[in-house]
């Protein structure tokens, strides 16, 4: 027994070194990737249901590490916000995205509106809203271009910089989206959903929103529905794969959603190929 609890014990400090590890390579690797070139934003339309028109695009990040590999941000993007990185990154991501912008401009393209998410941390900076605002002024692009994705997790602090900062940026006519409505500290987001301009279905509702019987998750979809619509917001179904998925959503009263059915994340040449037209003159 004694032996056992022994490899147990050593099994236990593995596991622990290889997480410990694995942060601390991440957070090394990151320090350097905004320097080295390393990250990349892609690019997902955001689809009208009723006739399969673009109605913006979401920016997503990559991070291919000085090895070549593909980290997904579901792994970096936690330690960048425990270490501080994640201001000078999401202001990487938004210079990248509005300078995106100006080169779809510049080549007579008609320019999306764009989405980025961003970290409560990142909200929480002094400044972060005036910066902003002088970022997109400088490029000569209309605020009302770009939109902010945010998660519940926004409310953990009502009083806080975060909520001062969002306030700010809507009343300059920067777009705000409630990200993964519903997965997180769901009855403070149900107070605060009125600070939005569109609630973002956590795809977790979308993939048994076609299933046989699924009565149940129906009705929380079409709760959710009416009550952005009383609230004059927009709802964009996440993470939308199938046809009948798109179906079920626009019977419910979604009049927009997003994911692979209509197209995964993808380099912006391909998203520019694919999803944008010429402007009108
Ligand atoms: P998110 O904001 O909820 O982004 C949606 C995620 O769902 C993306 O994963 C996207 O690739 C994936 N997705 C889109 N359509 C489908 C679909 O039809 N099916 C499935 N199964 N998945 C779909 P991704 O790109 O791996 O990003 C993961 C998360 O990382 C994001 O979730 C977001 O929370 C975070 N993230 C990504 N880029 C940034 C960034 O620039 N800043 C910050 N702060 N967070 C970011
Ligand atoms: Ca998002
Ligand atoms: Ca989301
Ligand atoms: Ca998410």
């Amino acid at each position: 027994a004694k032996h056992a609890g022994g490899n147990l014990a050593r099994f236990y400090t593995h596991a622990m070194n290889d997480a410990v590890r694995e942060r601390v390579n991440i957070e090394a690797g990151l320090r350097q990737a905004v320097a080295r070139g390393e990250l990349a934003l892609h690019f997902q339309p955001k689809m009208r249901l009723g006739d399969s028109s673009l109605m913006g695009c979401e920016a997503l990040l990559r991070w291919r590490d000085a090895e070549g590999r593909q980290i997904p941000p579901d792994r970096f993007i936690p330690v960048a916000e425990s270490c501080g990185l994640i201001v000078p990154i999401g202001q990487w991501v938004a210079d990248a995205a509005l300078d995106q912008m100006l080169a779809w401009r510049s080549a007579g393209l008609k320019v999306p509106r764009v989405a980025i998410n961003v970290s409560a941390i990142q909200l929480a900076q002094p400044g972060f809203a005036p910066l902003l605002l002088d970022a997109l002024a400088r490029r000569g692009l209309p605020n009302s271009l770009l939109e902010l994705e945010v998660t519940e997790s926004v409310f953990l602090h009502p009083e806080g910089a975060a909520l001062e900062a969002l306030r700010m940026l809507r009343s300059r006519g920067v777009r705000l989206a409630l990200d993964d409505f519903g997965t997180g500290y769901s009855s403070l987001a149900y107070l605060g959903v009125q600070a939005f301009d569109t609630l973002k279905i956590d795809r977790s509702f979308v993939a048994t929103a076609d299933a046989p019987g699924q009565a149940r998750s129906a009705a929380i979809l079409r709760a959710m529905v009416a009550m952005a619509t009383a609230f004059g917001m927009d709802v964009v179904a996440e993470g939308i794969e199938r046809d009948a998925q798109r179906d079920a959503l626009w019977r419910l009263g979604c009049e927009s959603g997003q994911g692979y059915l209509f197209g995964a994340p993808m380099p912006a040449a391909d998203f520019e190929a694919r999803c944008l037209s010429a402007r009108p003159p």
